[in-house]
């Protein structure tokens, strides 16, 4: 408070060395202090200092917002790009037996992107992540806490392809897995630059595969959960880090309603970083 008293006063004498000279023009852009003629006091060049910074930021943020705007088309681009790989991709044996390769689906300027394990029966049936119940369940989560829909935000998986129990047989129910190591190492290029390009504010990773992976751990989702962290990952051109809040699978919800309140928490974290930012 000291301090901040100091620096007010030596801008004030600066002001008034200014007005001595006779020198004094109001300047309108913003970010540099207006002198105009009704700063009297420190109090007055506080309240204009404040309202300049305040001006400042908001033209930041309309000018991000253009940024972005711009940088659609060409995100766009690059992701049916990366898509058309993803589709004749056949790096690891998934792609063998997968009836469609499941790239991703959403926004491509998403402030908030749901990174799943990898499609279900219904996924690898229809081609898009979460479509069967969790999927259902995980756009009442998004509309009712966050108030956003699918067009708004981007859900993608670590593999693209279905991971199954018996890959002969791809229209068998209850024939789910996770992903093994190996296929994650070899699919997971593919999601990072889904990141890169995005760009996201946060990564909402579901259920323990996708949480352990992007935040390189062994610890289980309980554990992780309820918690921000940093993407670590480098992204070109970011100067900020990626959030990751991670949380529970809808599968895991429907499956014990007991773990509702702990998400319902998540989400909210995620609702107050996105207000934050706004
Ligand atoms: S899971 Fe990934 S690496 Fe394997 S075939 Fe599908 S797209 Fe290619």
């Amino acid at each position: 408070m000291k301090r901040e008293l100091k620096k007010l006063t030596r801008d004030l004498a600066a002001w008034l060395a200014v007005q001595d000279e006779n020198l004094l023009e109001p300047v309108e852009r913003a970010g540099q202090v207006s002198f105009a003629t009704n700063i009297e006091s420190v109090e007055d060049l506080a309240a204009e200092t404040e309202k300049n910074e305040s001006i400042a930021s908001a033209e930041k943020t309309l000018y991000q917002s253009y940024k972005e705007r711009n940088m659609e088309p060409a995100k766009k681009m690059r992701l049916e790009n990366l898509k058309e790989k993803v589709v004749s991709c056949r790096g690891c044996p998934l792609g063998a037996h997968r009836l469609n390769a499941v790239f991703g689906t959403g926004s491509a300027n998403a402030r908030i992107m749901f990174v799943g394990e990898g499609p279900g029966f219904q996924e690898d049936h229809q081609g898009e992540p979460f479509v069967g119940r969790s999927g259902q369940l995980l756009d009442r989560i998004m509309e009712t806490v966050l108030g956003l829909n699918r067009p708004d935000v981007y859900i993608a998986n670590i593999v693209k392809c279905h991971p199954m129990k018996n890959p002969e047989n791809p229209e068998a129910h209850s024939n789910d897995r996770p992903p093994s190591a190996d296929e994650i190492s070899v699919c997971r290029h593919y999601l990072e630059e889904q990141i890169r390009i995005i760009q996201p504010l946060c990564l909402v990773p579901l259920g323990s595969v996708a949480a352990k992976f992007l935040l390189k751990t062994d610890t289980g989702i309980s554990m992780l959960r309820g918690k921000i962290y940093d993407y670590e990952a480098d992204i070109p051109g970011l100067d900020r880090k990626i959030k990751i809040i991670p949380t529970y699978h809808p599968a895991a919800l429907l499956r014990n309603q007991n773990l509702k309140r702990d998400t319902w928490y998540d989400m909210k974290l995620v609702k107050s970083l996105l207000d934050s930012a706004t």
